[in-house]
């Protein structure tokens, strides 16, 4: 499970971090607004640690942003000041939940399993996948590249959230095969090498930067 951490403080963010991955999480650190807040859109997170003071951008602001694009992620966010005013302007900008510096680990992982066990933010209700231009709603079955709007059959998109979902993972064709079409050893592995061509001509063919690419031997991969 992926956690953001945005936390400029790098003594305090290698605590966390180093905590957090003891407990299984896989941890990221965000050292500015920015640098949080295209990490949180890009990747596929399940949680973000936010700082309030944060350089570059805030993170009041990094939250509305992020609320702005309509990500799901929950936010746990970080405040040294502690007075009611601050937490509530955190709220306002869309955090889910906020812990007062000085805290104990303890509370942090509390709140953490708190977020993440709201049934909102559960992997399958997920509804957005984004990756560089590309950005797929799940829920309502659509796809755009650079605000484009990309139409494409329940294969094709299968298969472009399969490789969404495992972004920059090589997968050979016949685990694209099982995930996307169930497993089917008489169907022949070329049906694979079909199909991404088509998503190639939609997704990649106009465009100068091309996403899908072949790992010859291995299979495809999305980067
Ligand atoms: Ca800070």
């Amino acid at each position: 499970m992926k956690i953001l951490i945005a936390e400029d403080e790098v003594a305090l963010a290698s605590v966390m971090s180093k905590g957090l991955s003891e407990k299984g999480y896989e941890v990221s650190i965000a050292p500015d607004g920015q640098t949080a807040l295209s990490m949180a859109l890009q990747y596929d997170f399940r949680l973000m640690i936010l700082d309030v003071m944060l350089p570059v951008i805030n993170g009041l602001e990094v939250c509305r942003q992020l609320r702005k694009k309509k990500a799901v992620l929950p936010v746990l966010m970080l405040t040294a000041l502690g007075s009611t005013e601050n937490i509530v302007s955190g709220l306002d900008s869309g955090a889910d939940d906020y812990l007062v510096k000085p805290f104990k680990f303890v509370e942090l992982e509390a709140r953490i399993r708190s977020l993440l066990r709201r049934g909102v933010y559960d992997e399958n209700v997920i509804d957005k996948i984004h990756f560089g231009p590309v950005e797929m709603n799940l829920a309502s079955k659509t796809v755009y590249r650079s605000g484009k709007l990309i139409s494409l059959t329940s294969t094709e998109f299968r298969l472009l959230e399969c490789l969404l979902r495992n972004q920059k993972k090589v997968l050979s064709r016949m685990e694209l095969l099982e995930k996307v079409w169930g497993v089917d050893f008489n169907m022949a592995t070329n049906v694979v090498d079909v199909y991404v061509n088509y998503l190639r001509k939609k997704i990649d063919k106009d465009f100068e930067i091309k996403l899908i690419h072949t790992v010859v031997g291995m299979g495809y991969v999305l980067k």
